[in-house]
């Protein structure tokens, strides 16, 4: 079979065990159920909001078991797992030995598409470390400016199951994965994909560098036209090299130099293309002005390379491609400028929750404040402090790991100043900000880029940035 036709399960009768209720277990239990599975829900908290969603569930027919993740119910032909689940659970471990088959959310999505008589659209995937988001929403609006319709679906809170199974036709989805949910997607076969950076991350879920990789890399397991990948990190490279990939398919990549051939990159402030052109050894073709690209932060121009090389693969005109970078708009706390005060600019880029991002964010600007700190998730700072040494006005540092910063900052840029908060209520930030403004001279950025997780302190990264933006909106208020 082709790998972009379209596949059908006999559900009727068929025993399936959906692991986690939750976003993708609910609608999974629920499209399974109507196409006549018997299915049973497991999961392992048993609360009041996993009650009131049990019942709904009950209600329907759909046999759900609560406070109990672990055991895999005797008759199961299938589990349907939440992405997040760790690998080595119990249950998937029981699974395992019983020649069960386990697929994620995106597994059950490709498996399902078409199967209600809908056109099945093709995707195009993009995965890395850092740069999912951004890249999908570019490449979305790339795509919608073709006149294609289009959706941008994934890990990114709109479910691929919802747009597969919903009323609305699409031409292509952009299409965001994380690693957990390309583990658990052995048959996805993407048009084209994208693997933007490898950087240590999530290696307590994956058990090792070596597995984080092998499964960012199925991304490209049968793609049929293009495999693109990031011409300054080898290990994508290699990623498209030992995949298995259908006849003819490419191997294209994108770089911030000079393109060579097959590949997309930029020439004197202009995004070329060196791959979709008919004379590649002599041509490129201009696609946009780096000054298209918002910001044009150095990453953020590799991350609109990479989404144009996907709409180039799939047959978008040059035009759309400049008309759909000018039309994005970055999604809120990825180096989002909050205010100019006294000559000093407040950049939050609370979604920096990792180095390599931090790294990325800190490259981009030449005097910085910088606000970090939070859990370091197993983390190491010496390379990142060290990179940006020379650019550090001064550091203010904050959460639960603030100290590994703190000695790394020591030991590479005694130099600079560094303002060590001890406190960890709602107010932190706004003491954070203050220190900072003091820190900054006209001309520099203070820069929240954590570099680390923020649940130490906040509900989420959202939170974080919001409580940045607030206080230094409160500052920009009384300097007023
Ligand atoms: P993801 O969906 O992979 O988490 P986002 O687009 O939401 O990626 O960006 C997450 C963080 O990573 C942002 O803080 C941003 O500064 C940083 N970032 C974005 N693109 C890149 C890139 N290509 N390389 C390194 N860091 C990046």
């Amino acid at each position: 079979m082709g790998s972009q036709e379209v596949s059908t399960v006999d559900w009727q009768g068929k025993h399936v065990t959906v692991a986690g209720l939750g976003v993708s277990g609910i609608p999974a239990a629920r499209a399974l159920h109507e196409r006549g599975a018997l299915v049973t829900v497991v999961n392992d908290g048993d609360d009041e909001r996993a009650r009131a969603q049990a019942a709904e569930l009950e209600a329907l027919g759909i046999t759900v078991r609560l406070g109990d993740g672990a055991t895999l119910p005797p008759s199961t032909e299938l589990v349907v797992t939440a992405p997040g689940w760790q690998p080595d659970k119990p249950l998937f471990l029981a699974a395992a030995e019983a020649g069960v088959d386990i697929w994620g959310d995106v597994e059950l999505a490709w498996r399902l598409r078409g199967d209600n008589g809908k056109k099945a659209a093709p995707w195009l995937a993009v995965t890395g470390t850092n740069g999912k988001t951004t890249t999908v929403r570019m490449l979305a609006s790339i795509l919608e400016a073709a006149g294609l319709r289009t959706a941008a679906v994934g890990n990114i809170g709109v479910s691929l199951l919802d747009a597969v199974l919903g009323e609305q036709e699409y031409d292509v989805l952009a299409v965001e994965l994380s690693s957990y949910q390309l583990h658990w997607a052995p048959s996805l076969r993407a048009h084209s994909a994208a693997v933007l950076n490898l950087a240590p991350d999530h290696l307590d879920w994956h058990g090792s560098m070596e597995a984080y990789a092998a499964d960012k890399g199925r991304v490209y397991e049968g793609n049929t036209v293009a495999c693109v990948y990031n011409a300054a990190d080898p290990a994508t490279e290699d990623l498209v090299r030992e995949a298995d990939v259908e006849e003819g398919c490419r191997a294209i990549g994108f770089t911030l130099g000079a393109p060579g051939p097959s590949q997309l990159g930029v020439v004197d402030g202009i995004l070329v293309d060196r791959a979709f052109v008919k004379n590649r050894q002599k041509q490129a073709q201009e696609l946009a002005e780096v000054s298209d690209v918002n910001p044009p932060a150095p990453h953020n121009i590799a991350n609109a390379l990479a989404a144009a090389a996907l709409a180039r693969a799939f047959g978008v005109e040059p035009a759309a491609v400049r008309d759909g970078l000018r039309n994005f708009r970055p999604d809120a706390h990825r180096i989002e400028h909050v205010a100019d005060i006294d000559g000093v600019a407040y950049v939050d880029d609370s979604k920096a929750t990792n180095t390599h991002a931090t790294e990325a964010s800190l490259a981009a600007y030449d005097s910085i404040v910088w606000i970090a700190g939070g859990l370091a998730k197993g983390a190491t700072f010496d390379e990142l402090v060290t990179g940006a040494a020379k650019r550090l006005r001064g550091v203010v540092l904050m959460g639960a790991d603030r100290a590994l910063i703190h000695e790394a900052l020591t030991r590479h840029a005694p130099e600079v100043p560094v303002v060590d908060l001890d406190r960890t209520d709602t107010g932190a930030m706004s003491e954070a900000v203050e220190h900072a403004a003091r820190l900054a001279r006209p001309g520099d950025t203070v820069l929240l880029a954590p570099a680390c997780a923020s649940m130490d302190m906040f509900t989420n990264y959202n939170k974080r940035g919001e409580a940045f933006a607030d206080a230094v909106r409160a500052r920009a208020e009384t300097s007023a």
